[in-house]
């Protein structure tokens, strides 16, 4: 990959160009935005940018690139936050660990398991490695991805590299999060902040990609400004996303209707810790769903999402008071919240259930209980 594949952040790519073609560089740069924009890629194309053999562009052929790219430049080193209780890495193996790790965790968009820390020790490891001169590049680089996850401790070690960074050195922090880095660590970082792609650029792209315009469409539309989850969406060759999106609409209306006996069976499907993927996936889709129904409440059908379903999105507007429906949109919002505190998933589903219900034109005055149906 090189700049040029990166679709759209023009502005983050004329910084970078900026930067380099005044050969200057900043010690410590922050790559920010939303999860699945692309921040990863971004950040290890810069670095392969800074050090690229044939100019400013990662050109992907020059042994620089190709070994930043495989994560097996001497003068490359990357943190990443791995699950607390997993094997501590000892200094012989920190280097190897970290990129089996940093490979994995470069081929998704997957946000991090929660409870997953940069260790203290892999800082201090890094410092030492980047206070060495380079030995092949013009720059030591160390990307450390996910950069608000680390304890107190890890934040202070990390501070005291960007104090003081060392000659020829630069850190690269990735966050989504990055109200959650120490101010002092903020401060000394220059920004490169990613937008969440236009439902145009999406399109263009996933239909440049060869798939046809209304599927683009679609998925540009739900993949909230992601060209990764863009993409996962017209990949649904099995029919998995238009699975999914019948079992939301079932959930709301079921809930919409109060028939508790559907609940059960929804909730089942989101047992265990590995479907919190899912679970976010659904989530996303009931958000969706329930704007759709706040603009045809709006009288605003051009802005639905899921035009080929507004049949049965108007038929769900008959069901419900209509000042109910902005507080079951707050309900998703709030399970996305709940979602990252790492609350249970049938709590969290029984929490959004509990709004639809209460959306009905019968239903009593809601309660702020959040008990099971
Ligand atoms: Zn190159």
């Amino acid at each position: 990959m090189s700049f040029d594949r990166i679709v759209g952040q023009e502005h983050v790519k004329a910084q970078i160009g900026a930067w380099l073609s005044a050969e200057r560089m900043p010690h410590a740069v922050l790559v920010s935005g939303p999860e699945a924009v692309g921040k990863r890629h971004l950040a290890v194309e810069l670095a392969k940018a800074v050090n690229c053999r044939r100019g400013s562009d990662p050109c992907d052929q020059c042994s620089s690139c190709l070994k930043i790219d495989s994560l097996s430049h001497p003068d490359f080193h990357t943190l990443l936050p791995l699950p607390s209780g997993s094997a501590k890495l000892d200094s012989a193996q920190v280097l190897t660990g970290l990129r089996e790790a940093t490979l994995a965790y470069l081929q998704k968009e997957e946000p991090v398991l929660r409870n997953s820390n940069i260790a203290r020790e892999h800082i201090r490891f890094i410092h030492r490695e980047m206070s060495y001169a380079p030995t092949e590049a013009r720059r030591r680089i160390a990307v450390a991805f996910d950069a608000d996850c680390m304890h107190r401790a890890g934040a202070n070690s990390l501070l005291k590299i960007l104090e003081e960074p060392p000659k020829q050195a630069v850190f690269i922090l990735v966050s989504a999060h990055p109200e959650r880095l120490l101010p002092t660590v903020l401060s000394r970082t220059q920004r490169l902040h990613l937008k969440p792609l236009t439902r145009e650029e999406l399109t263009r792209q996933i239909m440049n990609e060869g798939v046809e315009a209304p599927r683009a469409e679609l998925a540009a539309r739900l993949s909230g400004g992601s060209l990764y989850r863009a993409r996962e969406l017209v990949e649904d060759r099995d029919g998995l996303f238009e699975e999914r999106r019948q079992l939301v609409e079932c959930f709301i209306e079921a809930g919409f209707n109060g028939e508790d006996g559907e609940y059960w069976p929804i909730a089942e499907e989101f047992g265990g810790r590995s479907e919190r993927g899912r679970l976010e996936a659904f989530l996303r889709l009931c958000g969706v769903y329930l704007r759709d129904l706040f603009m045809l409440a709006e009288q605003r059908p051009d802005d639905l999402v899921n035009t080929d379903r507004s049949n049965r999105t108007a038929a769900w507007l008959e069901k419900i008071r209509p000042g109910r429906i902005e507080s079951a949109a707050l309900e998703v919002d709030r399970a996305f919240d709940d979602l990252s505190r790492n609350v249970d998933s049938k709590l969290i589903l029984a929490g959004l259930w509990n709004g639809l219900r209460h959306c009905r034109r019968s239903s009593p005055a809601p309660s702020s209980s959040r008990s099971h149906p």
